[in-house]
């Protein structure tokens, strides 16, 4: 249920519910919005509690919360969630642009992209130093070096860092370099990692699971929110379909449809979404036109000797035209882009 505060509600009330919503067994969540404060309570429901809450004096009123995602919901906070972490700003018209190479290869060819989409416009740098591959022969990472290459680059260029962290027990080392954990689409229902960064107060970047609804991907979002974490980047990457010309299915209406149904930021991933570098820099200008409040991309300053993932990975020129047409839409929107 969400318990809606009159407007400047006293901090007594806040305490007051959310020790009443821990008594009664269920997880009190404060949200902090422009007009109200509402206490959203997880967990099970007990017959008469609305009258309960509703009898208190500093109470609005009280509603079910209908949709099964709970926290992530529009119902329990109508203003938009928007993400701040050093460089990089996603959502309430911020179009965050989180550009690198699929992984990292080294300290020098990092440092040297990172200046490189920083100049074109990129408000953080993506690497993995895990790499979840398909087969396991392929090249899973540089792992720890990889962690620490990152911190050198951010040290280097003040951007903000997004990398994938694969395991519960590597939490708390990802979360040492990074500004923001990622979760990869093959994770994510791994509701153990999702607790896991929940427990921390790192954003985290969750990547849609390639077949996974978008009941299941906000049910996930879900996990992370109930731990406490409110920072919680949605990102659509393309699912599977009977296609086979595109590497995945990049369903855009995901975008506006999220909108209406919760409050978390939405970004594209437009490089996995198609598999095909030719592709990205349209569906990175029509991700940014159906409202997507930032873009995930990888670049590399020679794609055809990227250790993984070259076919769909931009030059830095191809990266650099594609933002300046996003740029443009952006504007048309009354949003900004770096
Ligand atoms: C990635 O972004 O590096 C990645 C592995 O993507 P996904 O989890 O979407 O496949
Ligand atoms: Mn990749």
């Amino acid at each position: 249920m969400i318990v809606v505060l009159k407007p400047r509600c006293s901090q007594q009330a806040i305490e007051r519910l959310t020790r009443r919503i821990e008594e009664l067994g269920m997880k009190p969540h404060v949200i902090v919005g422009v007009e109200r404060t509402v206490i959203a309570a997880t967990g099970p429901e007990r017959e008469g509690l609305e009258a309960e809450f509703e009898a208190d004096g500093e109470v609005e009123r009280v509603m079910p919360i209908l949709a099964p995602y709970k926290i992530a919901s529009r119902e329990t906070r109508r203003d938009p969630t928007v993400i701040e972490v050093g460089s990089l700003k996603v959502g309430g018209g911020h179009i965050g642009v989180i550009a690198g190479p699929c992984s990292v290869e080294g300290e020098e060819s990092l440092i040297e992209i990172a200046r490189l989409v920083k100049q074109a416009g990129a408000t953080a740098l993506r690497g993995g130093a895990f790499k979840p591959r398909t087969s396991p022969y392929a090249f899973q990472g540089m792992k720890e070096r990889g962690l620490e290459i990152l911190s050198a680059a951010r040290a280097a260029t003040g951007l903000a860092i997004v990398t994938e962290v694969m395991t519960p027990h590597h939490v708390e080392l990802v979360a040492r370099h990074a500004d923001v954990l990622q979760i990869g689409a093959r994770n994510m229902q791994n509701y153990h990692l999702l607790q896991a960064v929940g427990e921390t107060r790192k954003p985290v970047l969750l990547k849609r699971g390639p077949s996974a609804t978008i009941e299941e991907f906000l049910l996930a979002a879900e996990y992370v929110l109930d731990q406490g974490n409110q920072q919680v980047i949605l990102c659509e990457r393309g699912i599977r379909t009977f296609e086979t010309h595109t590497r995945f299915t990049l369903p855009l209406a995901t975008v506006p449809y999220l909108k209406e149904k919760t409050h978390l930021p939405v970004v594209v991933d437009p490089s996995h979404g198609t598999g095909l570098a030719s592709l990205v820099p349209s569906m990175s200008a029509a991700a940014v036109a159906c409202g997507a409040d930032g873009l995930i991309i990888e670049v590399h300053q020679n794609p055809a000797k990227a250790m993984s993932d070259g076919a769909q990975t931009l030059s830095v020129p191809q990266f650099a035209a594609t933002l300046e047409t996003c740029r443009k839409i952006a504007g048309a929107l009354g949003k900004t882009l770096s």
